[in-house]
């Protein structure tokens, strides 16, 4: 490590001591761009990546809200802003109990270089709460969506920031938030992406995160000449990433044979059809039930609970060519990248935020396998959010082709961008670094545009 890098980082982690998500993140990103800020001094005179690592603005506010019983509860929410450069804050709302400051920063940083590789205008944010909606009434996530609306609508508009869903929030929450902003407001404004067709949203946007990690995975196994057809894929989560994940996969001609929950996983060896996922979506979308009931419906499957003090993760445990992590952080730790590899896995694409330890994409990178980290292989989602924002401007609204043909485009845009720069800094073939430094160089020559800000 160059000493530039470890004095930077020596001055970030006593900032941040306890954000290790958040100094995860930056760790990855600064070890990439040791060789620009080498190549242009004029970044660090201007203290590009110091201002970089701090973001814009904190918010950070009480969720009080009443349950079925007349009980107060009380969240703590927030909405991290971290960079404006190139565009209004964009990024998504997580409501999960794990949510804190630290890891809020983490996903609004990676966020920022995402939002640069997707070619649009977007810059970087994200917020959440600590509420967990799981087993909660319609009535309670309503009552609750309204309270954090409440607050956060003093700080979003469709040119400053505007949020999305992530893990906890979908179409249900983002309906409920946007109702109680239009009713605060007296306004009807794209604020929000996310939102159901009838009341301005777009096509392929539930669907965009999945498909755009294959469509990268894809562009990733061309370069070299394969595809995805006959290839035996894993992938964890059952969420809106894993479900049209699944979905797009099945389309290129793979066969995905696992799916998972927080709980545990379930290995379907004669693969998840289109049948089997629209059981899925049907149990996670519509009756929010467990992934364990999957094997009692489909009884090829089996059921392996997921055991945490094992120290490693089953689902990773599993023959197969490709693994597309869709779940959420630090879900792949060096042992089971290991497995991954021992299992035959020479591709992973990652649908979920930073789903593999340092310790995992060092096992990726040693065994030199195709690996699209997230900020360039999930970046379809906020993209096609960018293009949601783009027909509520216009008030207009685009095919289903035409949407699906611009996340082609654009995810192929990021494959080559990512591609072309990895090789231009001295590191042909590794995604991470040409990911990281292809983001990092259209915000940072915007920022040097803007002066000290
Ligand atoms: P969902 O809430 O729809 O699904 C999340 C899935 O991951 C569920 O199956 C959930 O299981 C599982 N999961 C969540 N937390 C944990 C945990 N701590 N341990 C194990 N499993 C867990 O979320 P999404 O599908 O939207 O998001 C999944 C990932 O993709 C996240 O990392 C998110 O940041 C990322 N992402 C999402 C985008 C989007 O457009 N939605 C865009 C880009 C990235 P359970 O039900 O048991 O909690």
């Amino acid at each position: 490590m160059s000493s530039f890098v470890s004095e930077f980082m020596a001055q970030a982690e006593a900032k941040n001591a306890a954000e290790p998500e958040f100094l995860q993140a930056v760790r990855e990103v600064v070890e990439s761009l040791g060789v620009v800020i080498e190549r242009h001094p004029e970044y660090r005179s201007a203290r590009i990546l110091e201002r970089i690592v701090e973001p814009e603005r904190v918010i950070q506010f009480r969720v009080p809200w009443l349950d079925d019983q007349g009980d107060v509860n009380v969240n703590r929410g927030f909405r991290v802003e971290f960079n404006s450069a190139i565009g209004p804050y964009k990024g998504g709302l997580r409501f999960h109990p794990s949510v804190n400051l630290g890891i809020l920063k983490f996903l609004g940083f990676e966020q920022v270089f995402k939002n640069s590789l997707t070619t649009l205008p977007m810059g970087g944010g994200k917020g959440g709460c600590d509420f967990d909606p799981k087993g909660k009434s319609d009535t309670e996530v309503m009552h609750f969506c309204q309270s954090f609306m409440s607050e956060l609508f003093r700080h979003i508009g469709p040119n400053t920031d505007i949020p999305a869903g992530d893990i906890g929030v979908g179409g249900r929450e983002i309906g409920f938030m946007f109702g109680q902003y239009k009713r605060l407001r007296n306004e009807f404004a794209g604020i929000l992406t996310g939102k159901a067709l009838n009341w301005g949203g777009s096509l392929i946007r539930p669907e965009a995160t999945g498909y755009g990690t294959v469509y990268f995975a894809a562009e990733m196994l061309a370069a070299n000449g394969d595809s995805l057809k006959g290839k035996t894929c894993i992938v964890s989560g059952s969420g809106n990433v894993a479900q049209y994940t699944i979905e797009k996969v099945n389309e290129l001609g793979g066969t995905c044979v696992t799916v998972s929950d927080s709980s545990g996983f379930i290995y379907d060896p004669s693969g998840i059809d289109a049948k089997k996922l629209a059981w899925v979506m049907d149990l996670k979308n519509v009756r929010r039930g467990r992934i364990k009931e999957y094997a009692d419906q489909f009884t090829d499957a089996t059921y392996t609970p997921i055991d945490a003090s094992q120290g490693y993760n089953p689902v990773w445990d599993v023959k197969a060519n490709c693994a597309f992590p869709s779940a959420t952080q630090n879900e792949i730790n060096g042992k089971d990248a290991a497995n991954l590899i021992k299992n035959g896995v020479n591709l992973v694409a990652e649908g979920a935020n930073m789903p593999s330890t340092p310790e995992a994409i060092d096992v990726y990178l040693e065994h030199k396998i195709l690996y699209g980290p997230g900020k360039a292989a999930n970046a379809g989602g906020v993209a096609v959010s960018g293009l949601e924002m783009s027909q509520n401007s216009m008030r207009i609204g685009w095919s289903r082709e035409e949407v699906d043909d611009k996340l082609k485009g654009i995810m192929k845009a990021i494959h080559k961008a990512a591609y072309d720069a990895a090789e231009k800094y001295g590191t042909p073939g590794n995604y991470v670094n040409g990911a990281n430094i292809a983001g990092f160089i259209k915000v940072a020559d915007s920022m040097m545009d803007q002066g000290v800000v």
